[in-house]
């Protein structure tokens, strides 16, 4: 039984505009009036998977998926680049796929580095990291090694969904504990290699959970300061086997996570994530501390297979304005948020001729 501290009992109760009033104070600290965005591009090389968690709507036995060819991989990148898009993170997450020799994951970070030197490439979660050890024999340190060799940048922070093992063992009963998911973000960032780290919520789990999982990350952060964003998920349980079993989560509970999680985590960014959130849903969730809209998300399936709301993808006009329409400031950033662009001010395109 997880007991909350008075403070955080305060948190669940303050009114919501307080709590906003609160975190955005503690967001403005952090990084002024920025808001961070990028250009991603995302490969999910396979949905072929060992650990077919019942809350994924993605994964699918062996044989019934697809899998890209390392050859198809290359041809979207070949086209992209032919596109002149200015890419700058290249997400790269899968599934666990038993088929897949060891190369095919070094080639696929080969690959996207080849087409776009300039781009962070942000690759395989901790899930996967943990399975290839297993798979191959070999040490998390020594992948992790290998990865960064062949040009790997940042890890992503899918796959942590709730951090206790007793819903872990509902959600995802196949995949690795916490202890493990947290000890390869350990090793990563011994190694120098940064990393993301999400929740998934709104399933099974309680605000006492939420709030555990919030403050065990924050533990991780003050010892090895790895962790670069935080990514509250909104669960989808289209095509789950939570569908019709778990309660509608309403933007009011989404903003009241994202408040909370700010004013308790010492991470710097907190991302809300429009893919999961819906663009109007994600753009308020500014004014409540988050400081990250993520980006244009060319190429996204993961979410697709949970019949998600939002659009296949917003361009960077359509990215500036939701930021612009709240009175702050869009930033162009790359993976590990290096800023390359601050757009000061709105750029009104007038069409008048006298
Ligand atoms: S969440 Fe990941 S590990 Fe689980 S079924 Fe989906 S793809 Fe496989």
């Amino acid at each position: 039984m997880i007991k909350l501290t008075n403070l955080e009992k305060d948190l669940l109760s303050l009114p919501l505009e307080e709590l906003g009033e609160i975190a955005f104070e503690k967001k403005r600290k952090v990084s002024q009036d920025f808001v961070y965005f990028t250009h991603n591009y995302h490969i999910n090389y396979s949905n072929e998977c060992l650990a077919l968690c019942p809350m994924c709507a993605f994964g699918k036995p062996l044989g019934k998926g697809y899998t890209l060819s390392l050859k198809e991989v290359e041809d979207k990148l070949k086209k992209l680049k032919e596109k002149k898009k200015n890419i700058l993170e290249i997400h790269i997450v899968g599934s666990l796929n038993p088929n897949l020799p060891y190369k095919y994951y070094i080639s696929l970070i080969e690959l996207a580095k080849k087409y776009f030197p300039e781009s962070t490439v942000k690759a395989f979660t901790a899930t996967e990291i943990a399975y290839l050890s297993k798979k191959e024999s070999k040490s998390i340190e020594d992948i992790l090694k290998d990865m960064k060799v062949a040009g790997l940048d940042v890890l992503p922070g899918g796959g942590a969904e709730i951090l206790k093992d007793d819903l872990r063992k509902i959600l995802c009963p196949n995949k690795i504990d916490s202890f493990t998911y947290l000890k390869v973000h350990k090793i990563a960032h011994k190694l120098k290699i940064k990393t993301n780290i999400t929740m998934l919520f709104g399933h099974i789990e309680s605000w006492e959970d939420r709030i555990y999982h919030l403050k065990l990350i924050n533990e991780v952060y003050k010892e090895t300061e790895g962790f670069l964003v935080f990514i509250p998920l909104l669960f989808h349980p289209k095509n789950t086997k939570f569908e019709g079993k778990v309660k509608k989560v309403f933007p009011a509970e989404i903003y009241r996570l994202i408040a909370i999680s700010r004013i308790l985590l010492d991470i710097p960014h907190i991302k809300s994530y429009w893919v999961m959130l819906t663009p109007k849903v994600a753009q308020t969730a500014l004014l409540f501390g988050a400081d990250d809209l993520d980006g244009c998300v060319y190429e996204e399936k993961i979410t697709k297979y949970a019949k998600r709301s939002s659009p296949d993808y917003l361009n960077e006009e359509n990215l500036k304005k939701l930021i612009w329409d709240v009175d702050l400031t869009p930033v162009l950033r790359d993976g590990k948020f290096n800023i390359k662009k601050v757009y000061e001010k709105r750029e009104y395109a007038y069409s008048c001729k006298h």
